[in-house]
C-alpha cells in the first residue's frame, strides 16, 4: 500500500508523451497550445488614437491656445494624416493612427465644436495624451504565448490578432473506458433484481468530455481468460485504459492478474485513502498506461478527479491549478487514511467554505448530485476543525 502522496508522485512520473495536431482557431478553445506564438508585428502596430476627439500639438495648448480650427478628419482604417498647421486640429476617431505632427488627443467630452472650430472646455483636457503607443502591448517578434497554455477565449483573441487561423495543439491519449462486473447490465436493459445498470463508464466518459478528451466504452466479464482476451484487444488501439471494478480482494477480482498477464507492470496497488483504496496503477513497456479504479461509483469518480485529470493535463504540458477550501464544520475520521470528504462548497465573501455532505459512502453516488467536490483530509490527523484549510478537488465548474 502506498500513501496518496506516493501514488501521486508515481502517477506524475509516468506521463504520456503527446503528439500534436493542427486545429482551426475556431476549434482551439480548451485545447492546450503546442507551439510558441510570437508577435508578427508591433502591438499596436502604430500610435493608436485611444479616444474620439481632436488631435492637437501640446505646445499650442501649453501656450494657452484653447480654440482649434479643424482642418481634417482622421478615421480608423485610414492611412495616417499629417497636421498641416501647427495651431489647427484634426478630428480623430478611436483606433485611427495618431496624425503626424500632433501629440495629444482631446476627448469630445472636453470640447465644444462650433463652425469647424473646437473650443476646449476643461483645463485638465491635455493631462492624458490618450495615445496607445506603438509596441507597448508587444514588440514585433516578442513571445506572446508559450506551449502548455490551456487556450481560453483571451488567448483565442491573441491568436486571431497574429493571424493564426490554424494552431498546433497537444493531442489527448487514445483512451478506453472499461467497466467490469457480472452484475452490470447495459443501460438499455431492464436489470433483474440482482443486477444493476453500469454507470461508471458513462460518468468517466462524461468527465473526460468536459476536458475535451474522448473515451471509447467497453465492458468485460469477471472471467480471467475473457478479461485477458478483451484487454488485449482494447490495448491494440488504446494508449490509456481506465478500468472500473475488479481490483479489490474479491474472488472474482481478476483485473490485476489479467493486466500483469498482458505485461502491464504494476507500479502500485492499494492507496491509503478512502474512498478508492484498491486503486491499481501500471504501465507497459509498449507505452500503455492503466488506471484500474475500484468499482464503487464514488471511488471511481474521486480517483478520476484526483489522479487521472491532473495526470492527463500534466501529460499535455499544462497543469490543474490546486484549489483549497475552508472546512465549515468540525469533522472526525479516525482511520489513518487520507479521507476524501464529499463537500458542497459555497463562496462566502470570496472564501470557499466546504460543507460536509451527510451520507457519502463510496457507493452512495446519488449523494454526488448535492456535492461540488472532495476535500482532501490528511491521513496524519483524525479530527479536523472548522476554519482549517485543505486541498479541494472540484468536479463542477
Ligand atoms: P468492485 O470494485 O468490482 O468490487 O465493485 C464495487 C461495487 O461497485 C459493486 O457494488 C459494483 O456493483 C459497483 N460497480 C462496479 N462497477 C460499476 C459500474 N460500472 N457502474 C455502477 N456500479 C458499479
Ligand atoms: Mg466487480
Amino acid at each position: 500500500m502506498v500513501s496518496v502522496a506516493e501514488a501521486t508522485s508515481v502517477v506524475f512520473s509516468n506521463l504520456f508523451q503527446p503528439t500534436t495536431m493542427s486545429v482551426s482557431l475556431t476549434d482551439a478553445v480548451n485545447k492546450v497550445l503546442a507551439e510558441r506564438i510570437t508577435a508578427d508585428r508591433d502591438f499596436p502596430p502604430f500610435d493608436r488614437v485611444a479616444m474620439d476627439g481632436i488631435a492637437i500639438r501640446r505646445d499650442a495648448w501649453k501656450m494657452g491656445q484653447r480654440a482649434f480650427k479643424l482642418e481634417a478628419v482622421q478615421a480608423a482604417g485610414e492611412p495616417r494624416k499629417t497636421l498641416k498647421n501647427k495651431t489647427n486640429a484634426i478630428e480623430v476617431m478611436t483606433g485611427a493612427p495618431m496624425p503626424d505632427g500632433a501629440d495629444v488627443v482631446i476627448r469630445y467630452e472636453d470640447l465644444r465644436i462650433e463652425e469647424a472650430t473646437a473650443h476646449i472646455t476643461s483645463e485638465m483636457a491635455a493631462d492624458n495624451a490618450f495615445i496607445h503607443r506603438q509596441a507597448v502591448d508587444a514588440a514585433k517578434d516578442s513571445v506572446l504565448l508559450e506551449p502548455g497554455i490551456l487556450l481560453s477565449s483571451a488567448e483565442i483573441a491573441l491568436l486571431a490578432s497574429v493571424g493564426k487561423s490554424r494552431v498546433k495543439v497537444y493531442v489527448f491519449p487514445k483512451a478506453a473506458v472499461v467497466s467490469t462486473g457480472d452484475e452490470l447490465v447495459h443501460i438499455d436493459d431492464i436489470p433483474l433484481p440482482h443486477q444493476i445498470r453500469r454507470s461508471n463508464t458513462y460518468a468517466l466518459q462524461a468527465a473526460m468530455k468536459t476536458l475535451g478528451w474522448e473515451g471509447a466504452i467497453h465492458h468485460l466479464k469477471d472471467d480471467k481468460a475473457s478479461m485477458i482476451e478483451g484487454l488485449k484487444k482494447i490495448a491494440q488501439t488504446a494508449e490509456v485504459i481506465i478500468l472500473s471494478g475488479g481490483v479489490s480482494k474479491g474472488k472474482f477480482d481478476f483485473v490485476p492478474d489479467a493486466l500483469e498477464a498482458l505485461g502491464v507492470k504494476k507500479l502500485f496497488h492499494q492507496v491509503s485513502q478512502r474512498p478508492g483504496k484498491p486503486f491499481w496503477f501500471g504501465v507497459s513497456p509498449a507505452g500503455l498506461t492503466v488506471f484500474a479504479l475500484p468499482g464503487n461509483p464514488v471511488s471511481t469518480y474521486m480517483c478520476f478527479y484526483r489522479y487521472i485529470r491532473p495526470w492527463v493535463m500534466k501529460s499535455l504540458k499544462t497543469s490543474v491549478d490546486p484549489s483549497y477550501a475552508v472546512l465549515a464544520s468540525d469533522f472526525a475520521f479516525a482511520p489513518s487514511l487520507t479521507y476524501f470528504l464529499q463537500v458542497t462548497v459555497k463562496n462566502e465573501n470570496g472564501k470557499l467554505m466546504a460543507y460536509p455532505e451527510a451520507g457519502g459512502g463510496s457507493g452512495d453516488f446519488a449523494n454526488l448530485k448535492n456535492v461540488t467536490g472532495f476535500l482532501e483530509l490528511p491521513a496524519t490527523a483524525s479530527t479536523f476543525k472548522a476554519g482549517e484549510t485543505f486541498p479541494y478537488i472540484p468536479f463542477r465548474q
